[in-house]
Order: structure tokens, then sequence, then C-alpha cells
């Protein structure tokens, strides 16, 4: 959910590289829209420049605010922006018509090109290369290995995303050797007991330090958490740097 720091998830990745479309500006794809987001959004980019959205899995916390975005591109008083590309798991484009009540397909179709995402088939936006893998939540649920050209250095870089899941044999070939592991810590260690939904922080910390990754980043922390409880419990397993995720925090890899 959306706290009183922060709306629920979402994420701006954004990469340079030319592929086939010139000009200067950054490649941006946006992971998840969770309730709230759509709104801070808008302090960091312009939403026509918006190259593809990428949904993880279903969940309102992950997906409401693409409403937002259909309003802004459909009705904008400059013109219609056209269909974004808007990539999910099987069953996006119902989920997206209930939300927005659209009328029919072609309302749908002016804002967006919606493309089924499947495990492990990669897909290409720009200089992006995003693998997307089955985790282990309540419904579908992908998480994401996100490889581009390093913007601080020569060569390729990774991200990894671990959406919402619990531990699961996904997660390492998801993590591996990433130069930044986003991971979801909702649970906490003592209190959550029920399995297949969430990762503690100390699940969390496992892995990156199994998975060897350079940097850890907590996100989709519930506003009942401590969030230094949750950062305590990922210390004690790993021992590289961890960060607490907050919104307009910028990573640069
Ligand atoms: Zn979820």
């Amino acid at each position: 959910m959306s706290g009183p720091d922060s709306p629920a998830s979402c994420y701006l990745i954004q990469a340079n590289g030319d592929d086939g479309r010139g000009g200067s500006r950054p490649w941006n794809v946006v992971v998840d829209l969770g309730s709230g987001s759509f709104g801070a959004l808008l302090r960091y980019l312009d939403p026509s420049d918006i190259d593809a959205v990428v949904l993880s899995h279903l969940h309102a916390d992950h997906v409401v605010d693409v409403t937002g975005l259909e309003v802004y591109r459909r009705f904008n008083p400059n013109g219609a922006l056209g269909p974004v590309r808007l990539l999910g798991p099987q069953g996006t484009r119902q989920r997206i018509a209930e939300l927005t009540m659209a009328g029919d397909a072609a309302e749908l179709d002016a804002s967006f090109t919606f493309d089924v995402i499947a495990a492990g088939h990669e897909v290409h936006v720009g200089p992006l290369r995003i693998l997307p893998l089955e985790v282990w939540h309540p419904i579908l649920s992908y998480g994401f290995r996100i490889s581009g050209p390093s913007s601080i250095g020569d060569g390729t870089v990774t991200l990894a995303y671990t959406g919402d899941t619990d531990s699961c044999d996904n997660l390492h070939p998801l993590a591996r050797d990433a130069d930044l592991l986003l991971a979801e810590a909702a649970f906490q260690e003592g209190r959550d007991e029920v399995r297949g939904i969430h990762l503690t922080g100390r699940r969390a910390g496992a892995l990156a330090h199994a998975a060897q990754v350079r940097r850890l980043v907590l996100t989709h922390l519930p506003p009942w958490n401590d969030p230094q409880v949750i950062r305590r419990e990922a210390a004690a397993v790993y021992p590289g740097p961890i960060d607490l995720a907050s919104p307009g925090d910028t990573w640069r890899l």
C-alpha cells in the first residue's frame, strides 16, 4: 500500500543508447505503477517520454495507477499521445480494462500496445534487456533481471528486481552477480510467519549474499514496518552495502 511518505511500487529505469531511435533522450522503462505512483512519476519525466511499462504482477499496489497514465495519454489537451508498450503477465489487458472501465477494445488500444511476458523470454526495450523469471507469490508474478549499458563506465550492468515474492529457486539466477538487487522486504522475521507471499529483510539479505550482488536496496516496506528493523535483519546476513528505498532515490550503475 501507499504510506505517508511513499506511494506504492513504481521504479523508473533509464538507459542511454541509440538503438536506431536517434536523439539524446534516455530510454525510459517504468516497472510497476502502484497506487499513488503516477503523480510522483510526473516529478521525474514527461509521461509522453515513457517507452514501455512493465508490470511484475497484477496486484493493485503494482498496477492501479496505469489508469492515470491512460487518462494522461488519451485526453491530453495537446492531442492524444498514442499507444505505449505495456508488458505484463497473462491477464494484464483484462485487468486494465476492468480498472479503466474501458467501453470497448479500441479505447484501450488507443493508449496501450499490450504484450504478454513469459518466464524466460527476454524482452528488449531500446538497449535494455529484461528477463522475466517466475517467483513465489499468491498470483502469477515475475521478477526481472534487467541489463543495459553502464551510465558511469563501459560495459553492461545488471539490476535485479524481485517483484513480490517469498524465497524461491528462481531468485538466485535472477540476482546472480547483479550490480544492484532491488528486493522487496514486506515481512518481518518473527511476526509474519505465512509463506509464499513476501521476503523478510533477512531473506532478502540471504539472497543478496548467496547471489553475490554488489548492492542491496530494500523496498516495498508497508507503513507498519520499522525500516531499521528490516535493514538490520538484512545486514545480519549480507555484509555489502544496503539502502532503504525512498521516493526520488536514484542509483547510477
Ligand atoms: Zn503482490
